[in-house]
């Protein structure tokens, strides 16, 4: 180890699709950032397929919306279904014209975008991405953050002004912070499936993005470019290796398609799914985004997003303090303003979602679906539940917060 540590403005831990962002917008702002992944580039996985409309305007101010779109999907629709009833909900994106250009979800699989950003990174004279560089420790003092890098050739040393912890959900920053992350795991696997197979030949009016409830086996359906992605629910009492067998496979596409045995699939992955917020997004010169601070299931797509929100808006304000224009207490309102938004939107409507989709046919449940219908029938309640499930709404409530 160097006994005087290089220096750079800004550390990121984890080039996922948050850290990625919020590493370009520093470096667009003329910051000098590092960011540093454990793994050898951004991990290719069947997460994160949906983009909303805010996420687009403000991918658009570092110039990467227009790849997302050419590389994904358009999907102004998307659909609420009930598998007992057969009854479809669509709610399309294109009534709220009138408040974005981006007027439809993007379809597309999230490393795309970590991958395309940190390319354009390594081109910045101010960036550095350090991929296989595994942030193991840090101290941070009034002056600074010192962080401890581990790498193929040893353990090196980097003195930065901010570090910030976009690691992902076993966030090695938020546990050396000591900071509580409190909520729940869901009792059950989610069993994510995809498949290059053109489901939509066979089901009628299936939009890209489908929240199938079913008190049996809820379903979402999900299409991006290459294939369409299945994810069910699977009891964590059954073994691993049957759920991801081609018997379970069969069943589960047999329960949709004419013949399931037929169906080639790509990828078969289990995931355990939490509901989870960090006591604090930051302390002193250390700050959390993304799943490091927070994770919700999956339905309503709002795990990415909710993310690239909080990098957008504590990356305004480290840009203001960096820059002498801001006083640091500016990172309190950002954890009080995403804080909040995690828990009063994020959290709530997740938790929500998935109630519906496990409706059974009880009398909450229909009451749940009525609501919904008659939501759907009402043009401007269907548009306050359009700008909410894009994100809009939660947006203006985080900048209402002082
Ligand atoms: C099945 C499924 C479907 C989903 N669908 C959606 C969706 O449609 N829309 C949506 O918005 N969200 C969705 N999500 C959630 C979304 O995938 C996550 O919210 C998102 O990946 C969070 O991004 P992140 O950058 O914070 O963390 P991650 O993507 O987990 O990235 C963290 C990165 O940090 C690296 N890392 C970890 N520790 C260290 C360390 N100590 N030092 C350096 N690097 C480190 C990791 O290798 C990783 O590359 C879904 C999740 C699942 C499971």
């Amino acid at each position: 180890m160097s006994a005087h540590p290089k220096r750079v403005q800004v550390v990121i831990a984890g080039a996922g699709p948050v850290g990625c962002v919020a590493a370009t917008y520093l470096a667009q702002q003329g910051i000098d950032v590092m960011l540093a992944e454990t793994g050898p580039d951004a991990a290719q996985d069947l997460r994160a397929s949906t983009f909303h409309p805010p996420t687009l305007e403000m991918l658009d101010t570092l110039g990467i919306s227009d790849y997302l779109m050419e590389t994904g999907l358009n999907a102004p629709v998307y659909c609420w279904r009930d598998r007992k009833t057969g009854e479809v909900l669509s709610f399309d994106l294109s009534e709220i014209s009138d408040v974005t250009r981006f007027p439809f979800r993007i379809q597309c699989e999230q490393y795309y975008l970590a991958r395309k950003l940190a390319e354009r990174l390594q081109e910045m004279p101010n960036a550095q991405v350090m991929y296989g560089h595994r942030v193991i420790h840090f101290e941070q003092d009034n002056d600074g953050v010192t962080v401890s890098l581990e790498h193929m050739t040893g353990i090196s040393q980097v003195r930065a002004d901010y570090l910030i912890g976009a690691d992902g959900a076993n966030s090695l920053v938020r546990k050396w912070l000591d900071i509580e992350f409190d909520g729940f795991t869901y009792p059950e696997h989610f069993l994510c499936l995809s498949t290059k197979q053109p489901i939509h030949d066979e089901i009628p009016n299936l939009s890209h993005v489908n929240y199938v409830s079913d008190p049996d086996e809820w379903l979402v359906l999900l299409r991006v470019p290459s294939v369409w992605r299945v994810l069910v629910p699977a009891g964590l009492d059954e073994d691993p290796a049957w759920l991801t067998s081609d018997a379970k496979k069969n069943q589960v596409f047999g329960g949709l398609l004419a013949d399931g045995e037929a169906v080639q699939t790509e990828h078969r992955t289990l995931y355990r799914v939490h509901q989870r917020v960090a006591k604090s997004f930051h302390v002193n010169r250390v700050l959390l985004m993304g799943d490091s601070a927070h994770l919700n299931n999956p339905l309503g797509g709002f795990g990415m997003n909710s993310g690239i929100h909080d990098a957008f808006n504590g990356c305004e304000k480290l840009v203001k303090i960096l820059r002498g224009e801001g006083s640091p207490d500016l990172l309190q309102l950002y954890d009080r303003q995403r804080r909040t938004v995690t828990h009063a939107f994020t959290q709530q409507q997740t938790i929500e979602n998935m109630a519906i989709m496990r409706g059974g046919q009880s009398e909450a449940h229909q009451r749940r679906q009525d609501a919904m219908q008659a939501l759907a029938n009402d043009p401007g309640r269907r548009r306050a539940y359009l700008l909410k499930q894009a994100m809009f709404s939660s947006l203006a409530d985080a900048a209402a917060i002082t």
